[in-house]
């Protein structure tokens, strides 16, 4: 899904790293080379231009945040405005107060509509919904029939047009024509009502082009059953058509989301991703297989983040955001400077990288630390968690001039945390060797604070 999207852009982000400072040009290179990857994808131009200006702007503009290095906030805007494409906040299904709540699902032959009924019914059913699906595909042949396969395999009934032929007991009365879609969605809708279902999926016919007709039953059939929802499903393989489909049919039946289907092909793709964008209406779902289990709500943040390809680099860059403080750093860069370093500033540096979870989780989070399995699980959070009680079990003056912390504290401090006397020892020692390598290296690489005690 999006694989080469994703090579592209990583491969424009890539060119940022390691870069102290980013000028004008670097930018500019950057997005030439992401405006490249978005229209290679499919992406309509419209919508690369709006995101291509909007990088461009925050990016030159003074968002400077001092956890993150130039290249990182770099990714972080092209990750913020990529969510934004896709819909920001993930849309939920708006159910109806007085059920059923009737969602009718509308596109092209093809699209995966029928599949798609399956999929949301066993999607509902999982929470607690007692769905129904309705077979208004009466255009192509076998569509009623294949309905009722999917409504079996996700165990729910099927309002169909023909006697007899619903599933699991749900008969059709009224022995309707197979000729008339409308009155097969309101009896439908009727039935679901009296059976006590609280939702209606409605299956409607498509064709294989957007014709007049096809737009007109949809519109006759959303007339009659009033949907709370209409899903249009749009498959992602159909490449630059999906966003001229997608507004006739926002133009000749209107819908309230998008379901994007196919997205386990290998095609481009970025049209279904423009489809937000172009018609304001919301990604809510996404189809990854033939199977009823290939199916999910559709989370804007988290496929920009899949497309952006950077592992969960991002969360990292999010966590580090939340935690750090930029005066409290400067001030712990001037005391590692200045040899001066204390266990408080020590025991709050271990609490804020606790802070973003397990340092085992945290370096999972970073790319490629897959191969790096061996090493975390090496990460001794033990360890961590008696540091942080030893120097808790400490006075602040000892605290602030680990110098007094003598043979009979250190008794104390042993007993106070529940450690050994020769943990305590280990840690003041080694607490004493870190501050003088890191002052020396301060003073190296010429940090704040450092000047000090070269003088
Ligand atoms: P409809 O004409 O809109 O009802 O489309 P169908 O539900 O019959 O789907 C058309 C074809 O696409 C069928 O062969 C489905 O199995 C297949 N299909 C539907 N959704 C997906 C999907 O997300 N991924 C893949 N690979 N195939 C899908």
């Amino acid at each position: 899904m999006f694989d080469s999207l994703s090579d592209r852009l990583n491969g424009a982000l890539k060119g940022l790293r390691g870069k102290g400072r980013l000028t004008d040009a670097d930018i500019d290179a950057t997005c030439r080379e992401i405006r490249l990857a978005l229209l290679e994808a499919d992406v309509a131009l419209p919508v690369v231009r709006e995101f291509i200006k909007q990088i461009k702007v925050r990016a030159k503009g003074a968002e400077v945040h001092g956890a993150l290095n130039p290249a990182q906030q770099v990714i972080k805007i092209v990750n913020e405005e990529l969510v934004g494409i896709l819909g920001g906040e993930t849309r939920r299904l708006s159910l109806a107060k007085n059920p059923p709540t009737v969602i009718m699902l509308a596109g092209l032959q093809g699209s995966g509509k029928t599949t798609l009924a399956g999929k949301l019914a066993k999607y509902l059913k999982a929470q607690g919904h007692a769905p129904m699906l309705v077979a208004c595909d009466l255009q192509r042949p076998g569509a009623v029939t294949q309905l009722q396969i999917v409504g079996e395999k996700a165990g729910v009934n099927v309002f169909a047009p023909h006697p007899g032929t619903s599933i699991g007991g749900g008969a059709n009365p009224l022995g309707i024509t197979a000729s008339d879609p409308v009155n097969v969605a309101r009896d439908g809708v009727a039935e679901a009502r009296t059976k006590q279902y609280d939702v209606v999926i409605v299956d409607t016919a498509g064709r294989l082009g957007i014709d007049e007709e096809l737009m007109e039953q949809a519109a006759n059939i959303r007339d009659a059953v009033q949907p709370d929802e209409t899903l249009f499903v749009l498959d992602a393989m159909v490449g630059q058509d999906a966003v001229s489909t997608a507004n006739a049919f926002a133009e000749g039946v209107g819908f309230t989301g998008v379901v994007l289907t196919k997205l386990d092909g290998d095609a481009r793709g970025g049209a279904a991703l423009s489809v937000r964008e172009v018609t304001g209406r919301p990604i809510m779902f996404a189809s990854t297989g033939e199977k009823l289990e290939d199916f999910d709500v559709f989370h804007p943040d988290r496929m920009a983040s899949r497309i952006l390809g950077m592992g969960d680099l991002l969360s990292l860059i999010e966590q580090a955001e939340q935690v750090f403080d930029a005066q409290e750093a400067e001030a712990t860069a001037q005391k590692i400077g200045s040899g001066e370093l204390t266990l408080e500033d020590f025991l709050d540096q271990l609490m804020a990288i606790r802070k973003m979870g397990p340092i085992a989780n945290l370096m999972g989070m970073l790319p490629g630390a897959g191969q790096m399995k061996d090493a975390l699980d090496q990460v001794d959070e033990k360890q961590l968690d008696r540091i942080q009680a030893i120097i808790r079990g400490m006075t602040p003056a000892e605290r602030a001039n680990p110098k007094i912390i003598n043979a009979s504290r250190r008794l104390r401090i042993a007993n106070g945390s529940g450690v050994k006397v020769s943990d305590v020892n280990q840690l003041v020692d080694r607490f004493f060797e870190a501050r003088k390598m890191m002052s020396a290296m301060a003073g190296r690489m010429g940090l704040p604070g450092s000047q000090r005690r070269r003088t």
